[in-house]
């Protein structure tokens, strides 16, 4: 025991032993009570997955955008994804664009899961989840991205799929889901192309 006052025991995701997270992985203390006891689960089905992504930066995002782009060529239709910041604007069918929006809508076509870096519109036919066109509809940032002040209060992990993809991690986690036995895991979303699920954490007031 401290005899300091002020030492209080902090969790650390460090102690996991089948939820793992990587070392590049940002993550606040509301995440780390929930991936903390999400490992429980995760030892109890007797598997082990990695957490691979947690809270990130405006320009992380961008370049995970950047870098699907890459990979499926889409940036031999707008190049401008290759060089583009978090900030830049062009002209696409003459409406002032991100400069990475083109792209990014070209990625949900595609089947990728993706949120944008800052609130934006769909340029392209994209069926949603909810079976609707999204052309038109401004679609949220991605939850990822947690300015400071906000970051106890709410924010994302993705779980890397295994061998066999999604199966084993979306059967666990979607039993605690549906058990509410980690109130703050609020909603989960299997992201197939990119064999992750995504894990929305918000803070229980
Ligand atoms: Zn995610």
């Amino acid at each position: 025991m401290s005899s300091n006052p002020n030492w209080t025991p902090v969790l650390s995701v460090k102690n996991n032993k089948f939820l793992l997270v990587d070392d590049s992985v940002v993550v606040s203390q509301l995440m780390v009570g929930v991936i903390v006891e999400l490992d429980k689960d995760f030892e109890a089905a007797n598997h082990v997955a990695t957490i691979g992504s947690g809270i990130r930066t405006e320009s992380k995002q961008l370049t995970i955008i950047r870098n699907y782009a890459i990979a499926e060529r889409i940036h031999q239709e707008f190049p401008a994804i290759l060089t583009c910041t978090v900030d830049d604007i062009l002209q696409y069918e003459n409406e002032p664009v991100f400069a990475w929006q083109p792209s990014w809508c070209r990625l949900l076509q595609k089947g990728y899961k993706i949120d944008p870096i800052r609130p934006a519109v769909v340029l392209f036919d994209y069926i949603g989840s909810s079976g609707k066109n999204l052309r038109g509809h401004e679609l949220e940032a991605s939850k990822h991205i947690v300015p400071d002040a906000k970051v106890e209060e709410y924010c994302a992990f993705d779980v890397r799929g295994g061998a066999n993809g999604l199966e084993d991690e979306a059967k666990i986690i979607g039993s605690v889901f549906e058990s509410a036995r980690i109130p703050e895991l609020v909603a989960f979303k299997p992201e197939p192309k990119q064999n992750t699920i995504h894990c929305d954490v918000r803070r229980k007031t």
